[in-house]
Order: C-alpha cells, then sequence, then structure tokens
C-alpha cells in the first residue's frame, strides 16, 4: 500500500542531521525552511489515496500490493502511457516545481531493475541486493533522493587524483558486515525531504578511481550522513500570497558529507567497478525513465508559464493586439514541442536488450529532450517577462499593504487595470515574479540547464547517438546528385 501524508511527514522526524545557516536543523517538518514544502511532498502521497487517482497513480503488483506506477517495470507502450499519466498528475500538483518528486528516482528504480545483469560487477554481484532495494522501495513507497554528481574541486582531475583522496566520496575500509566510506556529493535536490539516499557516480571514472566506483543506498538517519542545505526561499517568503511558489514548492538542494558512515553489504548496489558504476545509469533504462518524468514535468511547466502569460496579458489588456499574440504563439509552440517529444518518445519506445521484458521510451528523443529543454525554458521566461514588463516590479512589498488603511486605497486606485482590481492584479504579479525573476525563479533557469548534466557533456552526447550518419548521408547525397559542369536542364 502506498504511504499517506501523514505517514511520509512521521517518517521525516527520524533525527536525520539537516544543517542550515549554521545550525542543525531537529524536525524538518517544522522548520520554517522545509515545513511547507514537506507538506507540499505529503499532498502528493495523499493524491495516491484519492479515489479518483487510485488507478493513474498507483498499479497492483502480482502478489496484490498496491505500488506507485513509476516502480513499475513497464512492459509495453500501454504501460509508458499510464505512467506518464501519473507523472502528470503529480507534476500538475506543483505547477512543474517540484523537479525531484518522489516518481523521478522510483522511476530510477524500476530502470536498474529492469536489466539486472549489470549489476553483476567484476568484484561485486549487486543483484540479490537490487532485487530486495526495488522491493524494500516499493512495497514501503519510500522516497529515494540522489547525489551522483562529484562536488566541483578540481574537473581536470578524475577523482583519485584531487588534492586529498576522500574529497569525492569513496570507500576507506571494508570491516565486519559491510563498508566505510567518506567524502562528499553534489547537489542533493529535495534530498533532506528523501526516506534514503541513493550514492553513485554518473559521470565516467578513470581506470585508477576503482575506490570511488560503488553506488549504495542509505537512510537518511545513518551515523555520518550530514546535509548541508543552500539558502531557503521557503524561510525567506514573506507569505504565500508574495511568494506563492517558493513558499511550498523549494525543493531545496544540499551537499552530502559522509562523515565515515557504515554501510552494509546488503545496501551496496556496485562496488569497486569503474565500469558498473556508469553502466548502473546509462546501460539500463534508468536515465530514459528519469527523463520521461522529467519531460512530463517539463511539458506541465511550460504550460504553467504560458498560463500565466495569457493571464498577464489579458490584465494588462493587451492580450488582442498582434505582436502579443506573436509572442503567446511562440511560448505556446514550445509547449506543443514538449508535449510531442514526449509523446514520439513513447510511440517509439524500445525494448530492453537482455533485461527481465522491460520497454523504455526513445533513447534518441530522450536525449534531444534534455538539449531542447535546457535551450528553451531560458527562453520562455524571458518572453514572459517582456509580457509583463514593468508590472512585474511595481508592487507592494506586502500583499498586506492591501489591507493598510492609508495604503489600501491608493494601491486600489493605482495598481489595476480593466477588469482586475488591485488584489487581483498583484497577486497575479506576485505569482509571475515567483515564477520568473525571484532567486527561486533563477535556481529553477539553472535546475532546467544542469539537471540532467552539463551541456559540455550531453550535446557531444548526441553527436555520438544521434544518428549523425542519416543527416550526413542526406546531404551527401544531394552532393552526389550534380557535378561542376552540369547545366540547370539537365534533369535529376
Ligand atoms: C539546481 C540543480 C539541482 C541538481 N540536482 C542534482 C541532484 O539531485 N543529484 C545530483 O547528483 N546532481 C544534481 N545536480 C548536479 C548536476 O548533475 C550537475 O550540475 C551537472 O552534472 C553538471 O556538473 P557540474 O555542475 O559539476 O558542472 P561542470 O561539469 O563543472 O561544468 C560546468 C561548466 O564548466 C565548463 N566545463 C567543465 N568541464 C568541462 C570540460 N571538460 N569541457 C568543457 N567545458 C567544461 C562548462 O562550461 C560547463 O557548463 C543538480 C544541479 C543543479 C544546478
Amino acid at each position: 500500500m502506498t504511504r499517506t501524508g501523514e505517514q511520509y511527514l512521521d517518517a521525516l522526524r527520524d533525527g536525520r542531521e539537516v544543517w542550515l545557516d549554521g545550525e542543525p536543523v531537529k524536525n524538518v517538518t517544522r522548520h520554517r525552511a522545509f515545513r511547507n514544502t514537506a507538506r507540499s511532498i505529503a499532498h502528493l502521497y495523499d493524491l495516491t489515496h484519492d479515489p479518483a487517482h487510485l488507478d493513474t497513480l498507483t498499479v497492483q503488483t502480482e502478489d496484490g500490493t498496491r505500488i506507485h506506477r513509476a516502480f513499475q517495470i513497464p512492459r509495453d507502450h500501454d504501460d509508458l502511457v499510464a505512467r506518464r499519466r501519473a507523472f502528470k498528475l503529480w507534476s500538475e500538483a506543483s505547477y512543474g516545481f517540484l523537479g525531484r518528486s518522489p516518481d523521478y528516482m522510483a522511476a530510477g528504480i524500476a530502470g536498474f531493475t529492469a536489466l539486472p545483469q549489470v549489476f553483476a560487477g567484476t568484484a561485486f554481484d549487486g543483484r540479490d541486493n537490487l532485487a530486495a532495494y526495488h522491493r524494500r522501495m516499493s512495497t514501503g513507497d519510500l522516497y529515494q533522493a540522489f547525489t551522483i554528481t562529484n562536488p566541483q574541486i578540481d574537473r581536470t582531475r578524475t577523482a583519485s587524483e584531487q588534492e586529498e583522496n576522500d574529497l569525492y566520496l569513496r570507500v576507506v575500509k571494508e570491516q565486519d558486515g559491510g563498508i566505510v566510506v567518506r567524502g562528499a556529493k553534489m547537489i542533493g535536490t529535495a534530498a533532506i525531504f528523501g526516506d534514503e539516499v541513493i550514492v553513485g557516480t554518473i559521470e565516467p571514472l578513470a581506470p585508477q578511481d576503482v575506490e570511488y566506483a560503488l553506488s549504495f543506498s542509505v537512510p537518511l538517519d545513518t551515523p555520518g550522513v550530514r546535509f548541508v542545505s543552500r539558502t531557503s526561499y521557503e524561510a525567506g517568503a514573506r507569505s504565500v500570497f508574495d511568494n506563492p511558489l517558493s513558499s511550498r514548492f523549494d525543493e531545496n538542494d544540499a551537499l552530502l558529507v559522509c562523515h565515515d558512515v557504515f554501510v552494509p553489504w546488503e545496501r551496496v548496489l556496485v562496488y569497486r567497478d569503474v565500469e558498473a558504476s556508469l553502466r548502473q545509469w546509462w546501460a539500463t533504462p534508468a536515465y530514459n525513465n528519469f527523463v520521461h518524468q522529467a519531460a512530463t514535468r517539463f511539458w506541465t511547466k511550460l504550460e504553467f508559464l504560458a498560463g500565466l502569460a495569457i493571464l498577464i496579458a489579458k490584465s494588462n489588456n493587451t492580450y488582442q493586439l498582434p505582436p502579443v499574440q506573436t509572442q503567446l504563439g511562440r511560448l505556446l509552440g514550445w509547449v506543443n514541442v514538449a508535449r510531442s517529444m514526449l509523446i514520439a518518445a513513447e510511440t517509439e519506445y524500445e525494448q530492453v536488450d537482455g533485461g527481465v521484458g522491460g520497454v523504455m521510451i526513445n533513447p534518441e528523443i530522450a536525449s534531444a529532450h534534455r538539449a531542447m529543454a535546457g535551450d528553451i525554458y531560458p527562453k520562455a521566461l524571458a518572453e514572459v517577462k517582456l509580457l509583463a514588463g514593468g508590472g512585474l516590479i511595481q508592487l507592494p512589498a506586502s500583499g498586506y499593504d492591501l489591507r493598510h488603511p492609508d495604503l489600501g486605497p491608493v494601491l486600489a486606485k493605482y495598481v489595476r487595470s480593466p477588469g482586475h482590481p488591485a488584489e487581483a492584479r498583484i497577486k497575479l504579479l506576485k505569482l509571475a515574479w515567483d515564477a520568473l525573476g525571484s532567486e527561486f525563479a533563477s535556481r529553477h533557469e539553472q535546475y532546467e540547464r544542469f539537471y540532467h548534466g552539463a551541456p559540455h557533456v550531453y550535446l557531444p552526447a548526441i553527436v555520438r547517438d544521434g544518428r549523425p550518419d542519416l543527416c550526413e548521408r542526406l546531404a551527401q547525397h544531394c552532393l552526389d546528385g550534380y557535378e561542376l559542369d552540369q547545366s540547370p536542364y539537365d534533369s535529376w
């Protein structure tokens, strides 16, 4: 059975070590930097218990247990469509601003499980652990965070060449029943809201980096596991009215630091294996499954931005102006590009070769999607800002000014537009600023550009995997079809 929101919140009160502004956070469900977002995530869990959404969000396993659809290994196109519907429902609950809702990594775990032989490494066979891991996370309906990026210390050196040997997280020793790890990983998005964190490395490691080539998942309250939070936008929010998104959907990002953390063998998936460490993410459908969730969420977020643009244009009474229609058309075109890529990726799905009989969305379209999304998102923000003009800035510091006996009438007189009294206009533009211009908005722009890796990594990958030969062949065919001396009247 999936968890309720209350059961999820209870699990967060486990003594995990979270630091913010130089102080330990005792209880993330009560702290002003995290409590609203924790409740927003709890709401997602509650949706799985709503009879109207039960079949969209969950699926029954062979033994009768209901699990979230994202944990299921899709077997055909219908399963992919059903999974996308589940992603969409949760995405809409945060308007696309909770990037790492629990379904993201749940789909990744299903991806690992679809090709277990990747975990039969040279130094360690993680297949039984993987099966138990999938069972534990899916039947427990657990929220998996992940930190699979090494800290940005010196990108010209491999893991073992860094100035100190435990800057990037590595195994320091084996002991009875498991291993001890030390070092750091970035960026744990939503990690402090998770039940477990999986640690690994998504980028290639050098052959000499075996101590760094491991992956495991541990509960957040494991002794020695520490999270250092970035600035909290939720804590900086004045009220829900003033900061409607950052006050409720600040999923947080944190540095993971492990100080001699004991990891039992049964929680290890990959161990001292440079090949398996990379293949876990790329040879299994894990990455593709991430994109399936992310593309659904991205489509939702673009719909939201386009919706804001429409409301702003109507509020400014510019909606019918031809140049404004052009801008709206561009935005809505992007919405449909995002939607179409998703549908195409599902329609052109592929079998997972050699696995347990699963399918995945089309890998070429999946990798093109991450390039498209990183490119379009900043442009979409800029387009809506252009439409909004100075009204985005000409706002009272606090919505409560509307209730002030002297200021209220002044705002009512000057901050309005036809059909939009002051409170409605201020409400809309404060929402828009939170989405487009706030610190929260800026973090989202960086997120859409980088959460699937840096462009210098993923763009060359498209040259490698995106069937360049087909494009080259067509251009070459054209070149081969005429000669220097060819008359323009010769047929070709
Ligand atoms: C908001 C946000 C949330 C994230 N959440 C997570 C998460 O939950 N879990 C997780 O594991 N990771 C997460 N990430 C990390 C993300 O995976 C990395 O940002 C991404 O992989 C790029 O790595 P990097 O940031 O170290 O950039 P780098 O690899 O250091 O690259 C930064 C820039 O440096 C230049 N550069 C660096 N190396 C080269 C090179 N060899 N050749 C050419 N140019 C180069 C490029 O201009 C590049 O854009 C998140 C990132 C962001 C921004």
